[in-house]
């Protein structure tokens, strides 16, 4: 049988991990686990209690509830697509809206939400056969992950495709509100004190600026093609 690896796909917002990592999930068999739900759902969670007021945090109030925070996914036979849960609640929809990306780089500092995110999170993926999604997957989570890519691509070309997929889903937004946030959320993810976003040493960059969905899948089965032969 082959050996089943842990890939982590870390970049910046908007720039496409979740397509290829499920893709990529798919194409392996693997899970797949995006961690940018998870700390969207627990900011959902902080929204409805009303822990977030004018893009403050209250972070005592949140810490306390961490606790009662139980984040799940399950997979959709319908949409064939997997659902984010929070507290039994499928949130799926709710979290990509523009109140939850707005906030969610703020809630993604706090240290102690992270370590309870890290926690669930290498819990999931303690089988190996995963494709992880996130910012410090590679970096924090796994950093013994067999493979890992940094993925990015140009702002515009980011904000350009979050932008057509909210329009897609019927919602009213302006380009320049999606290019403001992406620009915000890179800036808070890469300059926090708490593992910020850094490409890993050992991962391999991969611009996909001008590159289809189709074309990254078919270069990540070669890179993870490469490292099951290396090992
Ligand atoms: O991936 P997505 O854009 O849905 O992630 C939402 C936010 O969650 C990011 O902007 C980032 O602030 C935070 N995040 C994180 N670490 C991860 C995944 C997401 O800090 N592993």
């Amino acid at each position: 049988m082959e050996k089943k690896i842990i890939v982590a796909i870390d970049g910046h917002s908007s720039s496409g991990k979740s397509t290829i990592s499920k893709q990529l999930a798919t194409s392996l068999g693997y899970k797949y686990i995006d961690t940018g739900a998870m700390y969207r759902a627990v900011t959902l969670y902080a929204l409805r209690k009303g822990f977030i007021q004018d893009k403050a945090v209250n972070k005592d109030k949140l810490i306390q509830a961490l606790p009662k925070i139980d984040i799940k996914f399950r997979y959709n036979p319908k949409t064939e697509k997997t659902d984010t849960y929070l507290n039994g609640e499928n949130i799926e929809d709710e979290i990509r809206a523009l109140e939850v990306s707005n906030n969610v780089s703020r809630v993604a500092t706090i240290k102690e939400v992270r370590q309870a995110m890290v926690k669930k999170q290498q819990k999931m993926g303690k089988d190996s056969g995963i494709v992880m999604d996130g910012r410090d997957i590679g970096s924090v989570v796994f950093p013994e992950a067999e493979l890992k890519i940094f993925l990015t691509a140009s702002t515009k070309i980011r904000a350009q495709r979050r932008y057509d997929e909210l329009k897609a889903k019927g919602l009213d937004v302006s380009f320049d509100e999606i290019l403001e946030n992406i620009e915000e959320r890179d800036h808070i993810d890469s300059t926090r004190e708490e593992s910020p976003l850094i490409k890993a040493d050992d991962a391999i960059v991969l611009d996909n600026s001008n590159m289809i969905p189709k074309k990254q899948n078919e270069w990540l089965l070669e890179k993870v093609e490469a490292v099951r032969n290396a090992h």
